[in-house]
């Protein structure tokens, strides 16, 4: 599964990350949680985050993966892979 990381372009500053086979299903999957805090679907936008496929998006792994310094978002991906994870929260 791919992993992308979806944001609305509205709010450069806000983001989270979704896995799909395709970025308007991983766009789906963000809608699906976080539609009351982003205006209009149309302005979601995708961006390929390759390091984090077929990953479940723990802290650890995103930190991993990215030039973040921190992560501790709820998760918003709910697919197969996410879902087997050990939820902390
Ligand atoms: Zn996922």
């Amino acid at each position: 599964m791919k992993a992308y990381f979806i944001w609305s372009d509205n709010d450069y500053q806000w983001g989270d990350f979704a896995h799909g086979e395709t970025a308007s299903k991983a766009k789906a999957m963000f809608w699906k949680k976080w539609s009351y805090e982003v205006e209009e679907y149309i302005y979601l936008r995708a961006k390929r985050v390759p390091e984090l496929d077929n990953k479940p998006f723990t802290a650890d792994n995103i930190i991993a993966a990215t030039d973040l310094e921190d992560w501790n978002s709820n998760p918003t991906c709910s697919c197969e892979i996410c879902l087997d994870r050990v939820i902390p929260f």
